[in-house]
């Protein structure tokens, strides 16, 4: 099978930031991965901005370095790299004061895309809207890539929006969720929206429940202090599990177009149900064999803030009437495995023999590990015996499906940026999409805030506290086993 790579339009993209963590681990060497894969035209330039004093030269070997950290050698093409590393320069900046703006403003080229990646803290993200207006460096037509976290609650993402607002409209603005750019979530769309398989059946006559799954083994020991104001609920519920959430539940959009897309996404977050306090659950987690408890990797022995949370959601709408949403996330779990699960109901009259081990079909779709798509279907056993069922995958693993080339699929980041450069704002948050899951998720921690809601301990490698096992056992329902 052939890829085909269609190179983008010539651009001038700045990276505030560029000499944090994201950018070394993640923007630097998708875009190195994007440039070798001959993505990239003549006169792409990549500007890294940031404090601290680099010269263009100073800045290429600090990039250099991170290229051979975060990619396998492999990878790492001596003639790529050189051409890649060609494309940098560096400007130092400081997002809150007066220097090396006029610098910057220099090196902004006319009659080229001009994007802006502002990976800082959110608390900068309106000082550096403010700059790149007064010093004329972004055109009309510049793009500005803003990450997560988005707010904190309703309130300062309201008005991280209007201050954005004031100097970008909202078509220059892509908000980031990275979930959005993995490849297997981008393939949901196509097969629901692709093929006439499953549409059909998606809706809750034909659909038990879904599983909404993110569990990572890592705690939060590095960024424990930023964590630790944060929580699961905002960290994960509000933007990752919510898009994923969105993009099973949406109504078919008239066309594949950013606008269509987000407008049907936006109608599942309004149509989410209260969530009534006994159907969560959150946890901490303990320490354990060797690794640090909640309490210590937050440095707070105070803390109520959640590492895990556990919740069986409801959407007010036709389709998705009575079949709940069970969403689940935590840090230091047994495995690093997310996922999502539709659960079909069982067929409504077995013509077999009740032990002959007939169940309902499941269409998984794996985020990590092993990025890809199986559907579980009965079957006869093969053999003598008589009429014995088992269930096997279907599976769409891509790596097997399409072959070596699909195993090398871009990664999120790398994909997210060349829609930027595009002008692609289909897998990005719109501002209106962000406030209303603000909306959705404020009375919920409200109300933990409140009564002073204390999580439940876990086991560092567990599943998380057993009621999160209990809330679907309630229902006559389970979680999918974690596995890496
Ligand atoms: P980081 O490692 O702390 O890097 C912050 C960057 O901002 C550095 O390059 C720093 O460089 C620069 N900076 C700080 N103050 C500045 C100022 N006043 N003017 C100009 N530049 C300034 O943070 P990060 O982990 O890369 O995260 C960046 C953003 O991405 C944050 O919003 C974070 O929430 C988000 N994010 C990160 C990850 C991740 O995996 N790291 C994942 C999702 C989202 P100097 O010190 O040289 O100025």
């Amino acid at each position: 099978m052939v890829s085909r790579v269609i190179p983008v339009d010539p651009f001038d993209l700045v990276i505030f930031g560029g000499t944090g963590d994201l950018a070394r681990r993640k923007i630097l060497p998708g875009l190195y991965r994007r440039f070798r894969d001959g993505q990239m035209p003549e006169g792409v330039s990549i500007v890294g901005a940031a404090r601290s004093e680099f010269d263009d030269d100073g800045y290429r070997a600090f990039v250099a370095e991170a290229l051979a950290e975060f990619l396998p050698k492999a990878k790492l093409e001596p003639k790529a790299v050189k051409g890649f590393l060609d494309l940098l320069g560096y400007i130092a900046v400081d997002a809150t004061g007066k220097d090396g703006w006029a610098e910057l403003a220099g090196r902004m080229r006319k009659g080229v895309v001009q994007a802006f990646y502002f990976s800082v803290g959110p608390s900068l993200f309106g000082a550096l809207a403010e700059r790149l207006h007064k010093h004329k460096i972004a055109g009309a037509d510049a793009r500005i890539v803003v990450e997560k976290p988005f707010g904190h609650d309703l309130e300062s993402a309201k008005a991280l929006n209007a201050t954005l607002a004031k100097h970008f409209h909202e078509t220059q603005i892509y908000r980031i969720d990275h979930y959005l750019g993995k490849e297997t979530v981008q393939n949901l769309m196509a097969v629901r929206f692709g093929n006439m398989l499953f549409e059909p059946l998606w809706k809750n006559q034909y659909i038990d429940h879904v599983q909404i799954t993110v569990a990572e083994t890592v705690g939060v020991g590095g960024r424990g202090a930023y964590y630790d104001k944060s929580g699961a609920m905002r960290d994960m519920v509000q933007n990752h599990l919510m898009q994923l959430l969105c993009l099973i539940a949406m109504e078919p959009p008239s066309k594949f177009d950013p606008d269509a897309v987000r407008d049907e996404k936006l109608k599942v977050i309004r149509a989410l149900k209260p969530v009534e306090h006994e159907h969560i659950v959150r946890g901490q987690y303990r320490a354990g064999d060797g690794t640090p408890s909640y309490v210590e990797d937050a440095e707070n022995p105070d803390s109520l803030t959640e590492s895990f949370i556990a919740m069986k959601v409801h959407l007010a709408n036709w389709r998705w009437n009575g079949t709940p949403f069970y969403l689940r996330t935590g840090k230091r779990m047994k495995a690093r495995h997310s996922e999502i699960v539709v659960r079909f109901k069982e067929p409504p009259h077995s013509i077999f023999e009740e032990d002959t081990g007939q169940s309902a079909n499941e269409l998984r779709i794996r985020l990590q590990p092993n990025e890809g798509m199986d559907l579980t279907v009965t079957i006869k056993e093969p053999g003598p015996g008589g009429m014995r069922l088992i269930d096997v995958p279907l599976d769409m693993t891509f790596a097997d499906a399409l072959g070596e080339e699909a195993s090398d699929v871009p990664d999120a980041y790398e994909r997210l940026i060349m829609d930027v450069i595009r002008g692609n704002q289909t897998l990005f948050m719109r501002g209106d999409e962000v406030e209303a899951a603000w909306a959705w998720t404020d009375p919920i921690i409200g109300e933990w805030t409140e009564r002073e809601d204390r999580p439940l301990r876990y086991d560092a490698g567990s599943t998380g506290p057993e009621e999160a096992l209990i809330l679907m056992h309630r229902d006559g329902r389970r979680w999918r086993e974690l596995s890496s």
